[in-house]
C-alpha cells in the first residue's frame, strides 16, 4: 500500500493557493523525507512555473515524481521533459463529461487515452491513468477503459471520485471487482465533498487498491480530497498497517501547508486540528493523566503533538492535583475543591478556558488569598 500525495497537484488547485516553486520544493522535500512514495508534484503544461517546480523537485527527492496531463500529446511531452518519473494522465470516463465537457463519443475517449497511454510509455514514464468521474461511470464502460488502458501499458488506473458521491461499501465492491475482471493496479482518488474521502479510500484499501491519493490537510477543491494525516493514521490505528510513514511529521507538514496555503486547519479536524489533543473535562482529564489512550487513538507525541490540558467549566480536581504536583505542591482535600469551585465560576465569566499558566496563576492567587506559602 502506497501513498500518492497530491498536495502539489489537487491541493494546489484550490482557489486562491498559489504556492511559489520554492514553496512547492519545501514541501516536496517534506514529504520525501516522511516517506512518501510518490509525489504529484504539479501540471508542467499549465505555467512555466509549475514546469519548474517539476523539474527541481525530481532532482531534489528520492521519492517518485509525478506529472500530471491530460490525454494530449502536448501534455505528455511537457512532463517527460521535467524529468519526472511518472504521469497521472486524466481523461473523463463519464458519460455526463464527455458529452458536456469534452463533446467526444466513447471511442474517441478510448482512442485519445489509448494513444496518450502509448506515448508516455514510450517516453519512458512510469503511468497511471485516471478515470476522472469514475464514479459516475456505468461499470460496463469503467470495464472496458481500465482494459484499455492496461493493454496500451498503463501501469495503474486512478478510480476518480471526482465529486465525492461514494460510499466506503460501494468503493470497496467497485474497487473488488475491477481489479478481479482486470487484473489491474487500482489507486483511489477520493474527494471529500459529503465528508467521506478518507472512509472511502481506507475502503478501497481493504478492497485491494494499492494506492491512496491524499493530500496535507486535506487540501484540494471544493471540500478538498482524502487528507494525508488522517489516512495514515487511521491505517496504523485501526488497521496496525506502517507504510513506512513517519506519523511524527505530521503535524509539521500540516503547519507548512497551512502557512504557504493560506488556508487554516480547521479547529476539529482529525489528527492536526487546534482541539483534538486538548482536554478539559473531569473525567476525560482523570482518564488521561493516567494513561494517554483512554481519551485518544493514538498518543500526540506519535504524530508530533502533545497533550494538552485546560481548566475549563467541567474540569475536575485531577487536573488542579496534576498542576499542583508539577509546582512541588499538595493541597489539603478541602482546599482543592473550594479551588475547583473558583476556577469554574471563572471559566464561566471568561466564556472559555483556563490555559495551563493561567491555571498555575490563579493557583499561587488562591495560596496568597488563604495566607499559604508557596
Ligand atoms: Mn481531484
Amino acid at each position: 500500500m502506497r501513498l500518492d500525495d497530491t498536495t502539489l497537484r489537487d491541493g494546489h488547485q484550490t482557489p486562491g493557493v498559489t504556492f511559489t516553486v520554492e514553496e512547492k520544493i519545501e514541501i516536496a522535500r517534506m514529504l520525501d523525507e516522511a516517506g512518501v512514495h510518490q509525489i504529484e508534484a504539479g501540471i508542467p503544461v499549465s505555467s512555466p512555473e509549475d514546469e519548474e517546480a517539476v523539474k527541481r523537485i525530481s532532482k531534489e527527492v528520492s521519492a517518485s515524481v509525478m506529472g500530471w496531463s491530460r490525454a494530449h500529446p502536448r501534455d505528455v511531452e511537457a512532463v517527460a521533459r521535467t524529468g519526472a518519473d511518472a504521469i497521472a494522465i486524466s481523461m473523463p470516463t463519464s458519460p455526463l463529461h464527455l458529452k458536456y465537457k469534452l463533446g467526444i463519443g466513447w471511442r474517441e475517449a478510448l482512442s485519445r487515452i489509448r494513444e496518450a497511454v502509448r506515448l508516455a510509455k514510450n517516453l519512458g514514464l512510469y503511468v497511471s491513468v485516471s478515470a476522472e468521474d469514475g464514479s459516475r461511470t456505468p461499470y460496463k464502460l469503467l470495464r472496458q477503459y481500465a482494459e484499455v488502458i492496461l493493454e496500451a501499458g498503463a501501469d495503474r488506473l486512478r478510480l476518480a471520485d471526482t465529486i465525492g458521491i461514494l460510499t466506503p461499501d460501494i468503493t470497496k465492491k467497485l474497487v473488488r471487482r475491477i481489479i478481479r475482471d482486470v487484473g489491474i493496479e487500482v489507486e483511489i482518488h477520493a474527494h471529500n465533498d459529503l465528508g467521506l474521502a478518507v472512509a472511502n479510500t481506507l475502503a478501497a484499501l481493504e478492497g485491494g487498491a494499492s494506492w491512496a491519493s491524499v493530500t496535507v490537510n486535506g487540501l484540494g477543491e471544493r471540500a478538498g480530497n482524502a487528507a494525508l494525516e488522517a489516512v495514515v493514521t487511521a491505517l496504523k490505528v485501526i488497521y496496525g498497517k506502517d507504510v513506512g510513514f513517519k506519523l511524527d511529521r505530521l503535524y509539521r507538514l500540516s503547519r507548512l501547508v497551512e502557512k504557504v496555503s493560506g488556508i487554516p486547519v480547521g479547529y476539529f479536524t482529525p489528527i492536526v486540528g487546534e482541539n483534538v489533543f486538548r482536554h478539559s473535562s473531569g473525567i476525560h482529564v482523570d482518564g488521561l493523566l493516567k494513561h494517554p489512550y483512554t481519551y485518544q487513538p493514538i498518543s500526540p507525541e506519535e504524530v508530533g503533538r502533545k497533550t494538552e490540558f485546560v481548566f475549563d467549566k467541567y474540569s475536575g480536581k485531577a487536573l488542579i492535583n496534576w498542576k499542583l504536583k508539577a509546582m512541588g505542591l499538595k493541597l489539603p482535600e478541602t482546599y482543592v475543591e473550594e479551588l475547583r469551585m473558583l476556577l469554574v465560576q471563572k471559566a464561566y465569566r471568561l466564556k472559555r478556558a483556563l490555559r495551563e499558566e493561567e491555571l498555575e496563576a490563579e493557583i499561587k492567587g488562591f495560596l496568597a488569598l488563604k495566607g499559604l506559602k508557596i
